[in-house]
């Protein structure tokens, strides 16, 4: 003789459910249990976002300190060794790492209007840094402009330099900030670059490569050439919508 199975019980509300629910809660359970989740994990996105913020703040802050030391250090030495003495003496005298010192030291170049904007907290200090990192900073308003406006973050920065600087020096700059150029620019430029180093590597010898891998390598070209297909469709159609 069998044993009758026992009835499966919602684990919260201990209300019965079919054998198939694997789930182990009731519908109704189900749905709050989702519920919870989601807040919990909304909680959560709120909580990372607040602990970005607050690195951002410290970085804001050391980077004012840091500067407030390393500069009066480097005038200091500037006095004390005359014209020579360089960025790279005081690393060595102060034990201090070259690309750090120099990205704070280059908040020397901020002018009267991004310290204000600095002040206003319209901008951290550290993204001011990386901006001025540049060696032309002729156009510093204009750019730290584009930075607040766009609230470009420090890795859009990084890729923004030569694309800007390019735009910069060609006196482009406002027609560029008006087509919202930055990001634009930066798409095209690596699109234009991946796919100058795919035409290189079309010219490889077959030979060059594993026999082995040669079968993987016309699956990966049959995907991109499909890729390419749909892309260059999705480009002609935007040219038909003119
Ligand atoms: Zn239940």
């Amino acid at each position: 003789m069998t044993k009758p199975r026992q009835q499966r019980k919602c684990k919260v509300c201990n209300k019965n459910i079919a054998e198939w629910n694997k789930s182990g809660y009731c519908s109704h359970c189900n749905v709050k249990k989702k519920k919870i989740e989601e807040k919990k994990r909304e909680e959560l996105i709120k909580k990372y976002k607040e602990l970005r913020q607050e690195l951002e703040k410290e970085i804001h802050s050391a980077t004012l300190n840091k500067f407030k030391i390393l500069n009066e250090a480097f005038n200091v030495g500037r006095e004390i060794y005359g014209k020579n003495y360089t960025v790279h003496n005081l690393c060595y005298d102060f034990e201090y790492p070259y690309t750090t010192c120099k990205r704070i030291l280059s908040l020397r170049k901020a002018n009267s209007k991004t310290w204000k904007l600095i002040k206003a907290n319209k901008i951290s200090s550290f993204k001011v840094a990386m901006i001025l990192l540049q060696k032309n900073v002729t156009y510093q308003d204009e750019l730290v402009d584009l930075v607040i406006k766009e609230n470009l973050s420090t890795y859009d920065i990084k890729n923004l330099k030569d694309g800007s600087l390019k735009e910069v020096n060609d006196n482009r700059l406002d027609i560029a900030i008006q087509k919202g150029f930055c990001r634009q620019t930066v798409a095209f430029e690596s699109f234009s670059r991946y796919f100058g180093r795919v035409n290189s590597m079309m010219v490889v010898d077959i030979n060059d490569f594993p026999k082995t891998k040669l079968k993987k390598m016309k699956e990966i070209l049959e995907e991109t050439d499909k890729n390419i297909k749909e892309f260059k469709n999705k480009i002609e159609q935007n040219e038909k919508n003119k």
